[in-house]
């Protein structure tokens, strides 16, 4: 196993050169500095290293509670003992209110250390912005510092059997009995809907409070907590967990709300809009998994590709021509995206509805998602049959990554809201700031126009939405690799990097021409 090792070098020099955190009021490069190498430490020393052996205890279901690995459990103690839980919430509810893009920073680390724990930990950053925006006085008094104290972790309960991508089919009913509210109904795929983590949860439910026939109207959203003031269990049980194919250390839980006692958040019918406010944080989450992972991969094909020695030449694998352009594939990836979600963080910790951000955020859900998946494909070539065993574990990288182009909105949903809501809603504002952001690299941003008209003149978009996606991402790319030449000489190796930008330049203008044909054969 190559030890790990966060990239926190590549992680500062995109985030203050590239995606100009400097920009943000009251920052500290010192500061961010510290906190980012102090967390790769904890990631090296104890999340790592646990990640492996929870990818092989998995979680179990005992007597109705969830166990989880034994090393995470360990590793989630030295985390909020650290003080690392309350790093992204506001300092008024007991947080360390640092802004998204540092936060992030250390997500990725996270991720890519331990994707399994940080998704079960990863959901209250969300859940507090959720809170602190809808909440009443009394709910932000009552659960913000608690969710800070690190002794409560959030889930969010949508999915329901007839209930995953379209939540129109949502069952569970929230029901209001002597004037309180009431959860019954089941939820399935819940991350973290139990834990040995914490001693408390705080389950954010999405539930049907108007009659059955209301769609999506008829939902609202609730607090519901696993015990009651007095410290007692309440009517929330899981009645299993399910056999994944990776992800092994993070229970991902069916569940029972039977009676369940709840306090509504915001207003009544208003839920999936409320919910969308966790939804697009951890959208931006995922895509910072998927950036681990692929930083991840990159780093051990390269070392491997470096040290290992074939037969009587004696040449590293990577004196191949094919080996080294799979290296600086997986590379280029981890280091574009990484630019590009830190790019979207910055934006939304200047102003959190900005329309650059609200185009960004599907962009890097997919962006970062796809890359994940296939720069770990790529290690595991360029590790040959030690990528497909388990000691290097990159088998590991692309089973854990599988999911993420699937929950968090899967990625067609992702392409359907470009081709759709993003394109058309409000005179197309969001896609006009993208286009006005890609202005640094005009054929890419001619392009990028000539294929949105495309888009626009097109009653029925949705089978051109994925080509449309791609060549956006595509565009995206163009503009971060910009960005990152022109910072080359700030970067850790700027040799390497103007090698990687050199290529990003002469390859993505093909690929945008690619995706263009692609949309023309969609469209028909
Ligand atoms: C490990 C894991 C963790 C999860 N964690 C949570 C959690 O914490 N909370 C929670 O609520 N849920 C969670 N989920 C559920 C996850 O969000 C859903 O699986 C996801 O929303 C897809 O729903 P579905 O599985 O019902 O697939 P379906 O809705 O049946 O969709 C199947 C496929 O059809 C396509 N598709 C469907 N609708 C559209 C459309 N409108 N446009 C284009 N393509 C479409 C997509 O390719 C999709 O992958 C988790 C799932 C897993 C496996």
């Amino acid at each position: 196993m190559t030890p790990f090792n966060a990239p926190v070098d590549d992680i500062l020099f995109t985030l203050e050169h590239v995606a100009g955190a400097s920009r943000l009021p009251g920052w500290d490069g010192d500061l961010a500095r510290e906190i980012v190498a102090q967390f790769g430490r904890l990631a090296a020393a104890e999340i790592a290293p646990a990640d492996e052996a929870g990818d092989l205890e998995g979680c179990r279901l005992e007597n109705g509670r969830v166990v989880m690995p034994a090393g995470l459990r360990a590793a989630y103690g030295s985390f909020v003992a650290q003080g690392w839980h309350a790093l992204a919430l506001p300092e008024e509810s007991g947080g360390q209110g640092m802004p998204a893009a540092l936060a992030g920073a250390v997500t990725e680390i996270f991720a890519a250390a331990s994707h399994a724990l940080q998704m079960v930990v990863g959901l209250v950053p969300g859940a507090a912005r959720t809170i602190a925006r809808f909440g009443t006085e009394a709910q932000r008094a009552l659960w913000l510092p608690r969710l800070a104290s690190g002794e409560w972790l959030a889930t969010m309960a949508l999915t329901e059997p007839g209930a995953g991508s379209d939540l129109s089919g949502v069952r569970t009913q929230a029901v209001l009995r002597d004037g309180h509210w009431q959860i019954d109904g089941e939820k399935i795929f819940i991350s973290g809907g139990d834990q040995d983590l914490t001693p408390r949860i705080l389950h954010l439910v999405l539930a049907r409070s108007g009659p059955a026939q209301s769609g999506v109207k008829g939902l609202s959203l609730f607090l519901v907590p696993s015990h009651g003031e007095d410290g007692q269990r309440l009517p929330v049980t899981v009645t299993r967990i399910e056999e994944k194919m990776g992800l092994h250390g993070s229970p991902t839980c069916q569940m029972l709300f039977d009676a369940a006692p709840a306090q509504l958040l915001g207003r009544e019918g208003d839920g999936l809009r409320e919910m969308f406010t966790m939804m697009n944080h951890a959208r931006l989450d995922v895509s910072l998994q998927g950036v681990g992972h692929a930083a991840r991969a990159a780093a051990i094909a390269r070392s491997y590709a470096a040290t290992r020695r074939q037969g009587r030449s004696g040449l590293a694998l990577d004196a191949h021509a094919d080996v080294r352009r799979m290296l600086d594939e997986a590379e280029t990836i981890a280091l574009g995206l990484r630019a590009l979600v830190q790019m979207a963080l910055v934006e939304m910790d200047l102003d959190e509805s900005a329309p650059l951000l609200d185009f960004l955020t599907p962009v890097c859900k997919f962006a970062g998602t796809e890359g994940g998946v296939a720069a770990a494909d790529l290690a595991i070539q360029v590790l040959g049959g030690y990528g497909y065993l388990r000691e290097y574990r990159v088998e590991q990288i692309l089973r854990d990554a599988r999911i993420t182009p699937i929950y968090e909105g899967a990625n067609g949903i992702h392409a359907m809201t470009l081709a759709g809501r993003l394109l058309r809603h409000a005179e197309g504002a969001a896609a006009q700031a993208f286009a006005d952001w890609l202005a640094p690299v005009p054929a890419t941003q001619a392009a990028w126009e000539a294929a949105r008209h495309r888009m626009l003149a097109t009653e029925d978009p949705g089978a051109g939405a994925t080509a449309f996606m791609r060549l956006t991402v595509a565009a995206a790319s163009s503009r971060v690799w910009a960005c990152l030449a022109a910072a080359a000489q700030h970067a850790p190796d700027p040799d390497r990097l103007h090698h990687l930008a050199a290529r990003a330049a002469a390859h993505l203008p093909a690929q945008i021409r690619h995706h263009a044909e692609m949309l023309e054969i969609e469209l028909g």
